[in-house]
């Protein structure tokens, strides 16, 4: 069973999801910078591909010559999954370290059991069945369930929009992943997906309204840290 915030003892799992572009990965190197300036050993991570293992999951992930079906991809991701739970997210919280997620479980159900489906009815190929992810992902993840899980919410259009922007920066111009390259009506089905899931997991998530500014956003995702994760003998 997952840990309950009030029970795990030492380090913290903090997961950050929402739509490509949302602005995860900003606001994990802000919330990370203003702990470790607090004295706090922070470790960001993501999947896939953080592990030795991971890496070569995430080139065959990765590679638009293969056409894996909807359970086989699934199952490399999670295979990246457990490694990462192994090598270095337990590691981690066992040295009593802040772990920051980019994406984690909630992705896995987002994509491949609640948009994938939906998708399908369009055309794509049929996913696995949201049951059997949730299952699979506890299984695979033990007890290392996240303790906060801030979801950036905005409409898909502006995620894809900054998206390609950054891509445009970073000069990832034409190989965006497969994900960013599907139909704004799978990522409107993402983002509703999330949504889902923060509604039945009320007292894990916690909505932030991902189209404001760089600044607001982190400030709020501070205030909330602060307070569910009780750090209030580092945030004095
Ligand atoms: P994600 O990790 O969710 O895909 P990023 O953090 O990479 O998203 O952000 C995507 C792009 O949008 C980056 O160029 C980033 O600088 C920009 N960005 C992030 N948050 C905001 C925001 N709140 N307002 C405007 N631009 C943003």
């Amino acid at each position: 069973m997952p840990e309950s915030l009030e029970s795990l003892k030492s380090g913290s799992l903090i997961t950050f999801e929402g739509i490509e572009g949302c602005g995860k990965s900003t606001q994990i190197v802000m919330l990370a910078e203003r702990l470790r300036k607090l004295g706090h050993a922070v470790v960001i991570s993501r999947e896939p591909g953080a592990t030795r293992l991971g890496k070569q999951l995430r080139d065959l992930l990765l590679d638009p010559t293969h056409d894996p079906d909807a359970l086989t991809e699934l199952l490399l991701y999670l295979a990246d999954r457990r490694e990462h739970c192994r090598r270095v997210i337990s590691p981690a919280l066992d040295r009593g370290e802040i772990v920051l997620l980019d994406r984690f479980v909630d992705s896995t159900w987002v994509y491949q059991g609640f948009a994938a489906p939906a998708a399908a009815a369009v055309g794509e190929s049929a996913a696995v069945s949201a049951e059997n992810i949730d299952m699979l992902n506890r299984l695979v993840v033990g007890a290392y369930w996240p303790q906060l899980t801030c979801l950036l919410d905005c409409p898909a259009e502006i995620g894809l929009k900054r998206a390609r922007q950054r891509n445009i920066e970073t000069g990832d111009v034409g190989i965006a992943d497969r994900f960013e390259q599907r139909q704004l009506y799978f990522h409107e089905q993402v983002r509703a997906g999330f949504l889902h899931l923060a509604k039945v997991e009320k007292e894990r998530f916690c909505i932030f309204d991902a189209a404001r500014s760089i600044a607001d956003i982190h400030d709020e995702i501070w205030q909330e840290f602060s307070r569910r994760i009780r750090l209030s003998a580092i945030c004095r």
